[in-house]
């Protein structure tokens, strides 16, 4: 895909950089040199016409001259030889035909002309003889002489023959070479030179061409045209420069960057490689060391968000592993160890739930479900895959990726696989471990916790109590003549009567609370944050929740009592064995005054707190009936 869009950058790029160097190129090299062509050619052109005008211009003088020399004949010949009246009239008429011109009449002897006429007569030269140039002869016009054109031509009578000559002269000045340049459209400038060189060139930004003096032409003509100079050669080459680099720099610094590319990528690709293998230590330290399942699945969760770029990660576990075909519905299983990452990621994570929970109940569910999902109003690839332990389903994992950052690749996939297959072990393993853990510290008759867990309860109650100064209670129970229930009723009768007295314990508790079986009938419950006048409403609670109604095993009831010693942290003990011990002879007090009662331990004497002693500290209220009651005989212990 982005070798396709490089592609079309680079023939972009190449649209705009070729035509754009040919434009250089043609502008920068070929244009000055095509107009200074063009200009050579123009002088060239301008030059010839303007030879080819002088001719003419050569000619019309010549006409003029032929003119005149037949009109100051006809006068000569009327006034027998050229006289003042004559000349003086014709050389009038001839200058009137040409405005331009000096006419000039002579006799045979004079060189001084004996008429002359016409506007330019005051710049003519005086003699014709010494005339700047002749079109008829060709000649060169002479250096130091305005320059001009000259016709003469001799008068001649039938009679007389030669009687004197006449002389026409054009001058070629400035304005005259202006109007020859206008006549002939020239740009440029024309200018006559004495002596000529055949020469065609450029010099100082000027085309010229030069023609020789020829017949009928007696000057070398030069004519100059202008070629565009070097100032708007380099202007134009310097805003096409700058257009080449503003049209290719972008291009060039995008070109730079993705030369850049490849390293990035890979630097990408070795940083995501890193934390893909951080995410697998992550996952296998956890797996070697975790016995805690929410730790477990965090862990889990957390690595599979990085592992494959996805923005919510759920693991919902069946309650009971391997019930792959029997728990085909949500019900069966438990969410847990959700864990989200970004914005939004907890509406992702719910709207995982139902994908996650239908895929893990389809028959197939063997390998990964990938699907385009809605998730939080946007599109997301989901993935779930299966959890297994042991080839048996445990739960699904589901991970979710905006759409936009491209659904799951192979390789995403791949390390979705690989992680399932080690969570769906571990998971298995922790909830081994757990339930191990759990029926360690469980009785297996009662199903309340064992002495070990009343021990480590107690233990780290006391401590939390000792840190921050609150309160703690213990209960101790003793079922009242128990060896009669079993004597009469039998010994699972008697089981029964443990396990009922053990759930009702458990209702009159609250959820901190832990209610043990310290062994045989007796039970002890340890209430965190809780005083004695605390413990105290909670036994008698117990007491009424035992003794209000008979057990019943099928079909046959019996009615059971119990007896309770309280004792309290810090009163009543400093240490988990002080309290329980103070517990214990409150017991002892109850059972002694009448059992169906409860005894509150009194304070520890000064003597024994602290001090770890096994004396046993006096119990001090008691009472067989409910608190709300109240007491009926408050025995003082012995
Ligand atoms: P009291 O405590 O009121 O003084 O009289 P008691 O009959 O309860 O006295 P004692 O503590 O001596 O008797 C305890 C009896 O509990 C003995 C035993 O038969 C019975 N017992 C202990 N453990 C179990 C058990 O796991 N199951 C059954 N069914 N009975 C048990
Ligand atoms: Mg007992
Ligand atoms: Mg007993």
């Amino acid at each position: 895909m982005q070798s396709v869009v490089q592609r079309v950058k680079w023939v972009v790029a190449a649209a705009i950089v070729v035509p754009l160097v040919l434009a250089a190129l043609a502008v920068g090299v070929l244009g000055p040199r095509a107009a200074r062509d063009a200009a050579q050619a123009t002088a060239r052109r301008d030059a010839d016409a303007a030879v080819l005008a002088l001719r003419t211009k050569c000619e019309a003088v010549g006409d003029a001259v032929t003119a005149l020399a037949r009109e100051v004949a006809a006068y000569a010949t009327a006034y027998d030889g050229v006289n003042q009246l004559g000349a003086d009239a014709a050389a009038q008429r001839a200058a009137a035909r040409r405005p331009d011109s000096a006419v000039a009449v002579f006799d045979t002897d004079g060189t001084e002309p004996v008429s002359v006429a016409g506007a330019a007569a005051g710049r003519a030269p005086a003699a014709a003889a010494g005339y700047g140039g002749s079109c008829s002869l060709g000649r060169a016009g002479q250096p130091g002489k305005p320059f001009g054109l000259t016709e003469s031509a001799p008068v001649n009578t039938a009679d007389d023959g030669l009687v004197g000559s006449v002389t026409v002269w054009v001058p070629l000045d400035d304005a005259a070479l202006r109007a020859l340049r206008s006549g002939i459209g020239s740009s440029g400038s024309l200018s006559l030179l004495d002596k000529g060189s055949r020469a065609v060139g450029v010099r100082s930004g000027t085309a010229f061409a030069v023609r020789p003096p020829a017949a009928g032409v007696p000057y070398a003509v030069r004519a100059q045209d202008p070629v565009p100079d070097r100032h708007t050669t380099a202007l134009v080459l310097g805003l096409l420069a700058l257009a080449l680099l503003g049209g290719t720099l972008p291009l060039l610094l995008r070109r730079s960057r993705r030369g850049d590319e490849p390293e990035v990528a890979l630097r990408r690709l070795e940083q995501q490689e890193a934390e893909l293998a951080a995410s697998f230590d992550r996952f296998s330290l956890a797996l070697a060391s975790t016995h805690d399942l929410d730790g477990l699945l965090d862990t889990v969760t957390s690595a599979s968000l990085h592992g494959t770029r996805s923005a919510a990660a759920l693991i919902l576990l069946a309650e009971h592993p391997g019930d792959t075909v029997a728990l085909p519905d949500a019900a069966t299983l438990v969410e847990r160890g959700r864990c989200v990452a970004g914005g939004g990621g907890q509406a992702l994570a719910d709207g995982l739930v139902p994908f996650a929970t239908a895929a893990y109940a389809a028959p197939q569910f063997e390998t990964v479900d990938v699907q385009e999902l809605s998730l939080a109003d946007e599109p997301h690839a989901a993935v779930a895959v299966p959890l297994r332990a042991a080839g048996e389903l445990v739960g699904v994992l589901a991970l979710a990726r905006p759409g936009r950052d491209g659904g799951f690749d192979a390789r995403a996939l791949e390390r979705v696989r690989a992680l399932a297959e080690h969570a769906g072990t571990a998971i298995a393993n922790v909830r081994q471990h757990e339930e191990a853990r759990r029926l360690s510290v469980t009785d297996p008759l009662t199903g309340v916790g064992n002495v070990r867990l009343l021990s480590t309860t107690l233990s780290r109650e006391v401590e939390r109590a000792t840190r921050f100064d609150r309160a703690l209670t213990v209960l101790m129970l003793d079922l009242d003549h128990f060896k009669q229930v079993n004597d009469t009723l039998g010994h699972a009768f008697g089981d029964a009567v443990l396990r009922e007295i053990a759930h009702r314990l458990q209702r009159c508790v609250r959820e901190v609370d832990t209610v043990t079986r310290y062994g045989g009938e007796e039970f002890a419950v340890v209430l965190p944050e809780t005083d004695t006048d605390g413990g105290c409403r909670v036994a008698a609670r117990v007491l009424s929740a035992v003794r209000d109604e008979p057990v019943r095993v099928g079909d046959v009831t019996r009615p059971v009592t119990v007896s309770i010693g309280v004792a309290s942290f810090p009163r009543q003990g400093r240490t988990a064995a002080e309290v329980l011990e103070a517990a214990d002879a409150a017991l002892y007090v109850a059972k002694r005054e009448g059992r169906n009662r409860w005894v509150a331990a009194d304070a520890v004497p000064p003597s024994a707190a602290g001090t770890g002693s096994a004396s046993v500290p006096p119990a001090r209220r008691s009472h067989d009936t409910d608190l709300t009651t109240g007491p009926s005989g408050v025995p003082q212990a012995g």
